[in-house]
């Protein structure tokens, strides 16, 4: 088992950076997930850890062993990729057992652990199978197994469910879970889809363009988010995020702007008259003829089965509302929206920063 840090690591392909002076302390047993959009340098800082890409500047520690000039082999991790990289010609028996001959363990030890690992992961009738005969689900659970066989300190995941369908995707997710559960190892995983990262990390850090946004439980992350980014990044539809003014209008402030009026709750002084960008989540607005504190035409009507996605422009903005079904508005019908102030979040509108 082991607790990873990395400290201030940067890597720079020429002039551009991939990942700039990243951070992060991962304790021992933790499953965190990296998490961010296309080229933000998630692979880059797995594969740095790694060892199959070295740093530009900064160190990572293992176990408070600094191995940031240590071969890959010499790293006491397991790296999961996205192909899984299985060998064609080897049974799956032999894959799983590829890294114990490559250490060169015993043919008793390395058929005793084959079994067990195949045991776990449910493989134990397919041992004698290439992978071209292996369903996609099944490959997965060979590389997973092929990292799990010499026990590893950690593993790296680089997207390993992306090539699942749907169905498929969720049930590893799942098992997963229960793996990281079982194992007691320290998870380190490389995603984009931030269902995996919510339904899995005991933390998440979400990356942009090289650099952490924010690093927390994935409630934190939602619920508080630390930037404009985090809150425009989690939850789907995404937040809903507008130029504002905070402005103190009898003796409490209020978020104003073209055809919204929301009361923040909180006593406001003269002095507070400032640009904002207020976020709320689709589904913390509500539907409610009786309410001031937003009007507009529902230009949308999006049926999710369960729910319904109505949007409505209000002013200049258009705001997305997440409603049971049905929600009873027609497109182009004139509706009320409302929202506590508790869900109210506000960012600076330059720096992105969170303001309260
Ligand atoms: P994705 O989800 O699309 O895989 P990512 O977050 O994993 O993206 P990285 O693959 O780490 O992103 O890439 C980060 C940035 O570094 C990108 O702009 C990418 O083009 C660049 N990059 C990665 N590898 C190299 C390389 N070998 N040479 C030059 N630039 C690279």
């Amino acid at each position: 088992m082991a607790r990873l840090q990395i400290d201030a690591v940067s890597k720079r392909f020429g002039a551009d950076y991939a990942v700039r002076e990243v951070s992060l302390d991962i304790a021992d047993g933790e499953f965190l997930v990296l998490l961010g959009p296309s080229g933000c340098g998630k692979s880059t800082l797995l594969r740095m850890i790694a060892g199959l890409e070295q740093p530009s500047s900064g160190r990572i520690m293992v176990g408070g062993n600094d191995i940031t000039d240590e071969a890959p082999q010499r790293r006491d991790l397991a790296m999961v990729f996205q192909s899984y990289a299985l060998y064609p010609h080897l049974s799956v028996e032999k894959n799983i057992g590829f890294p114990l001959r490559a250490r060169r363990r015993s043919r008793a030890e390395i058929a005793r652990r084959v079994r067990e690992v195949a045991g776990t992961l449910e493989l134990s009738a397919l041992l004698e199978r290439r992978p071209a005969a292996l369903s996609g689900g099944q490959r997965q659970r060979v590389a997973l197994a092929r990292a799990m066989v010499r026990d590893p300190g950690a593993f790296l995941m680089d997207e390993p469910l992306s090539n699942l369908d749907a169905k498929l995707r969720s049930a590893t997710r799942a098992e997963l879970i229960g793996l990281h559960r079982r194992l007691g190892a320290t998870f380190l995983y490389v995603t984009h889809d931030q269902v995996e990262a919510m339904t899995m990390a005991t933390r998440i850090a979400l990356l942009n363009a090289g650099s952490v946004e924010q690093v927390g439980t994935p409630e934190e992350l939602y619920d508080r988010p630390r930037t404009a980014f985090v809150a425009g990044f989690l939850g789907s539809p995404p937040m809903n995020l507008f130029p504002a003014e905070v402005i103190s209008h009898e003796g409490t402030l209020r978020v104003r702007a073209d055809g919204i009026d929301a009361a923040l709750g909180l006593p406001g002084g003269p002095e507070a008259e400032t640009a904002v960008l207020a976020g709320v989540r689709p589904e913390r607005l509500r539907l409610d003829p009786t309410t001031t504190t937003a009007h507009g035409r529902v230009t949308m009507v999006e049926n999710l089965g369960s729910e319904e996605l109505v949007h409505v422009s209000v002013g200049a903005v258009e705001l997305c509302v997440r409603a049971p079904r049905p929600a009873g508005v027609a497109v182009g019908e004139e509706v009320s929206l409302r929202a506590d102030a508790a869900d109210i979040h506000l960012f600076d509108p330059a720096s992105g920063l969170r303001l309260s």
